[in-house]
């Protein structure tokens, strides 16, 4: 993966599946007013514009251990929730904080962060029922992700979803237990809400260039998945370390993505200035690489042990500028 891929031409198979409409449209890139974000991809496949050529990418993408993963998924899928209990368990919402993310930890997620749900998440159409969302981080196996784009990285990222949809099941079922609704959120399929701003308001760390968030611990070699519910929570502050401003002056990312997707400036999206990825540029790749993941493993936030020093320079530096 160190060298880039430079003669990326999409199968033309899935090039005739594509509709008219632009991703970027859906998205709304260029839009100066709000609006509710609206399904583009990973879900239901009816639903959308791009829906043949989602199915398209489970037809192309049938690499023995992605079938396997894919197997694996399909059996944590159908694990039922536990029941609603009747009489709730009392607990200022501070102590519900500490044990649900005690909790959280214990099931297997490396980072858990908590929000009060803004209605501007929530997709057109969706109700907002719960308060609270409390963000799960899941770390993906670098050793594995340096593959990307061979099918192996592509089935660690399943790998990884699965472990999401079982930690956020468990806990969510947990929640249950005490007596307080909550709806378990994890990948592949969009949920409810939009994941990205959430887990940024909740401390999880900084939209990077490549579209997806820079965590001080995890750089972006992780997965999200969230539990929605009416615990009373006490919520995370977000957690700006100087990843945006490195971004500006890095083309890492950009510089190894095969179909140039990264845009080099940040975009307007429905009404928010924000780092953005051509979906129409970066989707024909993906889906002929069973997900591709190199954007997210070249990040140097994401290489064990460089994470931690790129910190601690940019906390240095902000120190200086401000003497
Ligand atoms: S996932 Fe998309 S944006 Fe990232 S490197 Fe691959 S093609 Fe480029
Ligand atoms: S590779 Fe560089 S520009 Fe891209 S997200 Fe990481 S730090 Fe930002």
């Amino acid at each position: 993966m160190t060298k880039k891929i430079t003669n990326f031409t999409p199968d033309p198979e899935q090039m005739a599946l594509w509709p008219e409409i632009s991703g970027n449209q859906i998205n709304g890139l260029g839009e100066d007013a709000f609006r509710h974000p609206t399904y583009v991809y990973w879900t239901d496949p009816e639903t959308i514009p791009h829906g043949s050529v989602q199915k398209w990418f489970y037809s192309k993408n049938t690499a023995p251990e992605l079938i396997a993963t894919r197997e694996e998924r399909a059996v944590e899928q159908v694990v039922p929730l536990s029941d609603l209990a009747e009489n709730q368990v009392k607990q200022p919402a501070g102590e519900w904080t500490r044990t649900v993310k005690d909790k959280a930890l214990n099931l297997g997620a490396e980072a858990v962060g908590i929000a009060h749900i803004k209605p501007k998440w929530m997709y057109e159409g969706k109700l907002l029922e719960f308060s609270h969302v409390i963000i799960l981080a899941i770390r993906m196996t670098y050793d594995e992700m340096t593959a990307a784009p061979e099918p192996s990285a592509g089935a660690e990222v399943v790998r990884q979803y699965t472990r999401g949809m079982k930690t956020s099941k468990q806990l969510a079922s947990w929640i249950r237990e005490q007596g307080f609704d909550a709806k378990p959120e994890h990948g592949p399929l969009a949920g409810d809400l939009t994941l990205i701003p959430a887990a940024l308001q909740a401390g999880m760390g900084e939209l990077g260039k490549h579209g997806s968030i820079i965590n001080r611990e995890l750089g972006s070699c992780f997965r999200l998945a969230a539990v929605l519910t009416s615990l009373p929570l006490v919520e995370d502050n977000p957690d700006i370390f100087g990843a945006d401003d490195f971004c500006a002056s890095c083309r890492v990312c950009s510089n190894h993505c095969p179909p140039d997707a990264i845009l080099p400036e940040k975009q307007r999206v429905r009404g928010q200035d924000k780092w953005y990825v051509d979906f129409d540029k970066c989707l024909p790749f993906f889906n002929e690489t069973a997900g591709c993941g190199i954007c997210v493993t070249v990040c140097p936030f994401s290489r064990p042990g460089v994470g931690h020093n790129l910190i601690a320079k940019l906390a240095k530096r902000t120190r200086v500028q401000k003497t």
